[in-house]
Parts: structure tokens; C-alpha cells; sequence
């Protein structure tokens, strides 16, 4: 009761009514399926009094589902269009608006932005984030989001299959790479139900999948030095770690005994690599 969520009917109408042409440029891929985003917001583990954060609400399918399971959700959204349309969309459909905030800016600049947590939640800050992510930008989102946003504890986002897949990678694995590591500094992630490509309009060339964070305590180590190595170690994927971060190092030979002050085998390469082993990297340069 209480809300009326959005079906592919909706969606045109929606979209025709704002004189929207959905951009690739912006990832604009509705989903026209109340079953799709109700089931997001189960995923998510999302209840009454939750307060949630939402990047690229579009049209608002997603976010009237948040609405529904009583959640309170303050929205990021890039597209003046959409942003100044969303309050309408909401008011309509759902008892309990004042529960929504919507500010038009792009997730990836949260940290310029003087709204880095939308007004709807005044001094709550988020501990979910939920999102139909915009497939170009969806890492960047995230690792914005989860270096500025230390109050969410869960993430649970839908994005391209391979990119998902790639997220919850274990190491070694052949799609582990810079973002399966990353993220691994925050959080951990699991790989959730697959989204068929045909909930959505326009239909995009690709599946989808929902990929799950939970947040855990960051390691005790300087960020910045860690990703610095995670990047070198992986700029040249068939290189040997003695080898790949030699510049970093200053030389092979410095590499060399790094790595064995961390107890890691220099002829090893970067996607065998846990995030503890590159902290145990990082701590081993004194
Ligand atoms: N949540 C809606 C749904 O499920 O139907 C729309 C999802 S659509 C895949 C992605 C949305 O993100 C679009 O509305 C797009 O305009 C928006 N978007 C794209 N880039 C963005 C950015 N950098 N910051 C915030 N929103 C962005």
C-alpha cells in the first residue's frame, strides 16, 4: 500500500512527457519491472527507517521500490531533467515524499560538491547504497563513494554482468584485477543474482548482475601508498612483481628484497595478490 511503482508503460509515458531520448553517454537504462527493483531492495536487506543513498535514480523506478520498503532516500542524480522531474514522480506515487531528496550532481565529484550528503537526511548520514549504477562510471561510483562515505555498510548495486563478476573475484582468478582489489580494501564482495537485459528500456547489449559490499574496517596503512602499488603491480599484467615494481621500488634488486621482507615470492605476480599481501608490500618498504 502506498506506493505505485513504475511498469514499461510508465516509463515511456515518463520519458516521452520530459522530451527524454535516453543517452549511452549516461548509461540511461530504465528498468520497467516492479518485480526487478523489488527484489534489489531485498537484496539489499533494505527495511523501515533505513537510510539510503541512491546514484542515478532516473525515472525513479528503483527509488520508489526503496520508498515502498520504508526507507528514507536521498538521491545523486547528473541529469537536470530526470533530477527536477524525480520530486513529481514521487509525490504521486508514494504517501510519504518527505522521505525523498533528490540533488542534481555527478556521483563522481560527491567530494566538490557541499551536498556530499543530499538534505532529505539532514544529519543522518546513509548506511546503504542502492543503485541501478550507470555502467560507464560504476567503479569510479564506487570507490567514491566508499572513501567518502564511511557511514555506508552496505552496497549492493546492480551492474554489468562482467563487471560484477569482476568485482567479486577471488585472487587469481582471471578476471581479477585493479577494481576486485580496490574495492577489497573496504569491503567485501559477493556476486548476487543475475538481471536479464530485458527489464530495462531502451534494452542495452548486455546482462546485468547485483553485486553486494559489506563494509569492513579499512586495513591500518596509508591508502594511497597500497593503491600506488596495486597500480604498478598491475600495469603490466605478465610481468613478475620484481619486475613490476621496480620503479616503484627505485630498483629490481630493492623489489626483490621488499617483497621478501613481506614473505611474498618476487616471482609471483600482482593478480595472485590479496589486499593483505599488498599492505604487507607497503609495510615491508621501511
Ligand atoms: N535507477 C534508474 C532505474 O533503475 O531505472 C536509472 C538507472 S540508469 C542505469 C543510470 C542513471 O544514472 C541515469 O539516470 C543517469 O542519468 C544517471 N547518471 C549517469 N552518470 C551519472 C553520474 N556521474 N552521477 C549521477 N548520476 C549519473
Amino acid at each position: 500500500a502506498g506506493t505505485d511503482l513504475l511498469t514499461p508503460s510508465d516509463i515511456r509515458e515518463l520519458s516521452s512527457g520530459l522530451g527524454i531520448r535516453p543517452t549511452k553517454t549516461l548509461g540511461q537504462n530504465f528498468v520497467g519491472d516492479g518485480g526487478t527493483v523489488r527484489r534489489i531492495v531485498s537484496h539489499a536487506g533494505v527495511s523501515e527507517g533505513d537510510h539510503v543513498l541512491e546514484i542515478g535514480p532516473g525515472l525513479g523506478s528503483l527509488t520508489l521500490a526503496l520508498l515502498e520498503a520504508g526507507a528514507y532516500v536521498s538521491a545523486v542524480e547528473i541529469d537536470p531533467v530526470l533530477a527536477a522531474a524525480l520530486p513529481e514522480t514521487v509525490n504521486a506515487r508514494h504517501d510519504r515524499p518527505e522521505r525523498f531528496a533528490v540533488a542534481q550532481f555527478d556521483a563522481l565529484k560527491l567530494a566538490h560538491h557541499e551536498l556530499a550528503v543530499p538534505p532529505a537526511l539532514g544529519y543522518f548520514m546513509p548506511t546503504f547504497l542502492v543503485a541501478n549504477l550507470p555502467y560507464n562510471v560504476a567503479v569510479p561510483a564506487l570507490l567514491t563513494a566508499l572513501e567518502l562515505l564511511p557511514s555506508l555498510k552496505v552496497i549492493d548495486v546492480m551492474v554489468q554482468l562482467e563487471v560484477a563478476e569482476r568485482l567479486a573475484a577471488p585472487p587469481g582468478s582471471r578476471v581479477y584485477g585493479v577494481p576486485s582489489v580496490k574495492t577489497a580494501w573496504y569491503a567485501e564482495a559477493t556476486r548476487g543474482p543475475l538481471i536479464s537485459r530485458s527489464v530495462f528500456w531502451p534494452v542495452p547489449n548486455v546482462d546485468s548482475a547485483l553485486v553486494r559490499f559489506e563494509r569492513r574496517p579499512a586495513p591500518d596503512a596509508e591508502r594511497s601508498e597500497v593503491f600506488a602499488i596495486i597500480d604498478a603491480a598491475f600495469s603490466q599484467r605478465r610481468k613478475t612483481l620484481r619486475q613490476a615494481l621496480a620503479g616503484w621500488a627505485g630498483s629490481p634488486a630493492r623489489a626483490e628484497e621488499i617483497l621478501r621482507a613481506a614473505d611474498i615470492d618476487p616471482s609471483r605476480r600482482g593478480e595472485t595478490l590479496t589486499i593483505e599481501d599488498f599492505v604487507a608490500i607497503a609495510h615491508a618498504r621501511v
